[in-house]
């Protein structure tokens, strides 16, 4: 029933692309030119000449662009239509579309707004416009039974669309483990269901005793640890209540669940992942040396790394010197040959540069045009991932204010909140990015344009444009200098990406 009325109101028509501003100009360090065309994503040589046109115009003209160019780009040009101006219809059908297709949809369970920490970049710190604060509120038992129960109701329904879906239910808070008592209830209902579903939870790792440790490895659920590097680096910003540092709790509670995931046998199908956040003044090197120093112990760890947004704790702009330094080294070790040692060493580097680069290296080529998610900016379909507050409330991301609810335990999601939402961001999106050629690797993120019940993209959009000419930049740059070195750094990301398919293996042993 609630598919037949899914946004049977809504229908966006955005018209893509205004042209020689559809195209993206960018130079390498060896000085040569490169063209991006926002139409099917290639990125093709320039002459010096054929950049400059295409700068100094204002509107698509494929016949110049056609008269400057050499042979190989006019026979491009011919074969692959490029640089023309593509109309693309957002209806209800794409997006429900989406949303039943989509592999990895996700609930997360808030269950409580407390936390043992104080940690002072928080974004329930109240140093955060428009995002809660640290409350005693608590998740009931019955709103939990109750949203997981719509959640395996709809993966039920939408497995007819996409039989692979890899669920997964997360536990979340402020500290989900002062709520152990709540993910036990879960995860003993979800079992009872049958429903096969992936658990995972983030938690700040100080309350991870032997019981929790051996309940949460015998039922599989994934742990991400928070750890910002060494003792003096991750005590700066993570504390307790009493403002005491959380480092020796945390380190030795990581060791604990290590050798737990080892007793047990799951070393191979139940990593860890360690999530670490840095600031504008962070030495990075510093950060690399910590964890390549622990990387035996940490080994099997994957991770992700998160710059902490500006606060009153730390200014906007200048990054710390460390950064280039460590770039430098890592474009020079993925261009070279690595040995299995040194590979190993790689890993905090690509979670810091890699990732980018692998968006903008593995972007999607359309060489018939684009394709809807790029309209959106590569923005997800709210309702794809579900964030559930203590209340029961549904939204669209854990990290997004509660301004854009999208449904509640008693209703499931409300399709009216989604289809206004989508059309909010899309006319944001289209007025501020319909001309931009990098719609598709943009990585638009609505809790990074929140801005009340509505998104500002304006406010991020000039540095993030600069980011991706960096970006792109610095990955042709590198591929100038050796062609195989992203094909190197794939396989090495893939030789990672493998660890986590074992998360399948996980699934079924649920
Ligand atoms: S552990 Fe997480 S929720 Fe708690 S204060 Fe630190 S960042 Fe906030
Ligand atoms: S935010 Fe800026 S860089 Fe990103 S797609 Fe929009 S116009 Fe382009």
């Amino acid at each position: 029933m609630v598919r037949d009325v899914l946004f049977s109101t809504f229908l966006i028509q955005v018209k893509v692309g205004c042209i020689m501003n559809n195209i993206g100009v960018f130079e390498t360090r060896q000085g040569n030119k490169y063209i991006f065309d926002g139409a099917t994503n290639m990125v093709l040589s320039a002459s010096e000449e054929l950049a400059h046109t295409i700068e100094s115009h204002d509107k698509l003209d494929r016949e110049l662009i056609y008269e400057k160019a050499d042979l190989p780009l006019r026979q491009l040009m011919k074969k692959w239509d490029l640089f023309k101006l593509h109309e693309v219809e957002l209806s209800q059908d794409m997006i429900l579309d989406e949303l039943r297709t989509y592999p990895y949809p996700q609930m997360i369970l808030g269950l409580t707004e407390n936390c043992n920490l104080r940690c002072k970049y928080c974004i329930f710190s109240g140093n955060y416009e428009e995002m809660r604060t640290h409350t005693f509120k608590r998740m009931e038992k019955e709103t939990a039974l109750k949203s997981v129960q719509k959640y395996i109701d709809y993966i039920e329904e939408w497995r007819a669309y996409a039989p692979d879906k890899q669920p997964v239910i997360s536990f979340y808070g402020g500290e989900p483990l002062l709520r152990f008592d709540l993910i036990q209830e879960v995860v003993a209902y979800v079992k009872q269901t049958g429903f096969k579903t992936m658990f995972s939870m983030t938690t700040n790792g100080t309350l991870l005793t032997d019981r929790i440790i051996e309940f949460l490895v015998t039922h599989n659920v994934m742990i991400s640890v928070s750890l910002d590097g060494s003792k003096e680096m991750h005590d700066k910003n993570r504390v307790f209540v009493n403002e005491q540092g959380t480092f020796d709790v945390v380190y030795g509670n990581i060791r604990k669940l290590l050798a737990e995931i080892k007793r047990q046998g799951k070393e191979q199908i139940l990593p860890m992942m360690i999530l670490s956040c840095y600031e504008n003044e962070t030495d990075m090197v510093a950060m690399n040396d910590f964890f390549v120093r622990e990387k035996h112990l940490l080994k099997s760890m994957g991770g992700r790394l998160s710059k902490i947004l500006d606060t009153e704790l730390g200014e906007s702009g200048a990054v710390h010197e460390s950064m280039s330094v460590l770039l430098d080294e890592y474009l020079q070790e993925i261009s070279t040959p690595n040995n299995e040692e040194q590979v190993s060493e790689l890993f905090f580097k690509e979670r810091l540069f890699g990732s980018s680069l692998k968006v903008s290296h593995n972007r999607n080529i359309n060489p018939y045009g684009r394709n809807y998610s790029s309209i959106l900016g590569n923005a997800c379909i709210p309702g794809s991932r579900m964030f559930v507050d203590v209340d029961g409330t549904f939204h669209m991301c854990e990290k997004i204010s509660y301004q854009f609810p999208i449904g509640n335990c008693e209703e499931g999601l409300d399709i009216n909140a989604i289809s206004r939402i989508v059309e909010k961001w899309s006319e944001k999106f289209t007025a501020q990015c319909k001309e931009c050629p990098y719609q598709s690797i943009c990585g638009l993120c609505y809790a990074s344009c929140a801005s009340g019940d509505n998104f500002d993209i304006q406010g991020i959009c000039t540095t993030r444009r600069k980011d991706i000419e960096r970006q792109l930049s610095i990955l042709y740059s590198t591929l100038e200098q050796n062609p195989d070195a992203m094909r190197d750094f794939s396989a090495h990301k893939d030789s990672i990406d493998r660890k986590y398919d074992s998360f399948r293996f996980v699934m079924d042993k649920c």
